[in-house]
């Protein structure tokens, strides 16, 4: 098999196509994957923002086919289309049974970069290949969790399906499940990329009356009107948290979401929520951001709600058929998301192309 392969921190990916694969075990799937969104957690992997084992296969954003069953898989069969999760949801643990699958203690395991296990079934030159987030969307084939997977109706494109793996389970899923906003709301989204137009149209399915994105760069700014932004502002060109005060009676945002993972932005956004507002924390930040909050305005006399946020609050079991209506009724926009479909082989530009905010998304197509 073929994939996308990173060897080191800050190291450009290399494509590999003597892969080999190893037959599916107890509870596992093989896939055929068909398309992986390019997600700025794939680069944060890069760039060591989230610390795993190399050398890894990157990707967690994936479409494919089932293409053979391990002993004990009875929730898919052979040819069926899923769409994996980057997040396996086992039903059964203490988090699942507490309407938390998004926290499913069985994701524990990938900080080792395999599978439940912690052990991979991938090896190139010998030597083990990890899989990020149980997947590694970046190979055209996979062995997977059946944990990790959710099947979907075959006349979904996969393209199309892919990118709700991550990005719109992750955006649009903080602002219908995370965040709790109000028809009519004032909303601030700060940091516009494939996660951040996700939450501007999971802000305007549910209701919110103005949409404010805030960025540095007017590339993204132009696609967030497209994805229902009301108002934009160029984070670039002064004080951010005044020009939202001031697009809301000088009142601030009802709901604030971050999706970048900054110091900065993070505190940014938790000052732009009004009084008594909500802060969403959606973006990834690095293992040594900590945070400078004011106790008594924050939390007193201010009283702010500020929420963590991990895959939307998401049940990928309810929530990918749910996304999957929005988008057959017209309200979610899916293949307004892909701005270009390329090969496994040029990866590294798309992570350019991403740096540069010229693009919600690329979408690797696979060969096979
Ligand atoms: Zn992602
Ligand atoms: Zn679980």
């Amino acid at each position: 098999m073929k994939a996308a392969v990173l060897t080191g921190v800050d190291t450009p990916l290399e494509t590999r196509d003597d892969i080999e694969i190893a037959a599916p075990g107890p509870g596992e799937v093989r896939i055929k994957v068909v398309a992986s969104g390019v997600c700025h957690s794939d680069l944060s992997v890069q760039n060591g923002t989230i610390p795993l084992p190399t050398p890894i296969v990157l990707g967690h954003e994936g479409a494919g086919i089932v293409e053979e069953l391990g002993e004990g898989v009875t929730s898919v069969a052979v040819g069926d289309h899923v769409v994996l999760s980057f997040v396996p949801a086992c039903g059964e643990c203490y988090q699942c049974r507490h309407d938390q699958a998004y926290i499913c203690e069985k994701a524990a395991a990938q900080a080792a970069g395999g599978l439940l296990d912690m052990t991979t079934r991938l090896t190139s030159g010998g030597a083990p290949l990890h899989q990020m987030a149980c997947l590694g969307t970046y190979g055209n084939h996979a062995i997977v969790p059946e944990i990790s997977m959710v099947k979907i109706p075959d006349d979904v494109p996969l393209d199309v399906a892919a990118l709700i793996g991550c990005g719109v389970l992750t955006g649009v899923g903080a602002a219908l499940n995370t965040a709790s906003i109000r028809p009519g709301d004032t909303v601030a989204v700060i940091g516009c990329g494939g996660v951040g137009l996700n939450v501007i149209q999971g802000a305007r399915i549910a209701g919110a009356g103005k949409i404010i994105a805030i960025d540095m760069f007017d590339s993204k700014l132009e696609m967030a009107k497209e994805f229902g932004a009301t108002d934009t502002i160029n984070a670039g060109e002064g004080d951010p948290v005044g020009a939202v005060f001031a697009l809301n009676e000088g009142r601030g945002a009802d709901v604030a979401f971050e999706v970048i993972g900054l110091q900065a932005t993070i505190e940014q956004a938790i000052n732009t929520a009004r009084a008594g507002g909500e802060v969403v924390l959606v973006g990834v930040p690095r293992m040594d951001v900590n945070l400078t909050l004011n106790a008594a305005f924050t939390f007193l006399y201010l009283p702010k709600t500020i929420k963590g946020c991990w895959y939307g609050s998401s049940n990928v079991r309810t929530d990918v058929p749910k996304l999957l209506e929005l988008w057959k009724s017209g309200e979610l926009k899916l293949k307004e998301l892909i701005s270009k479909e390329i090969s496994v082989d040029q990866v590294n530009e798309a992570f350019a192309d991403m740096q540069a905010g010229t693009v919600a998304r690329s979408v690797i197509v696979h060969q096979h």
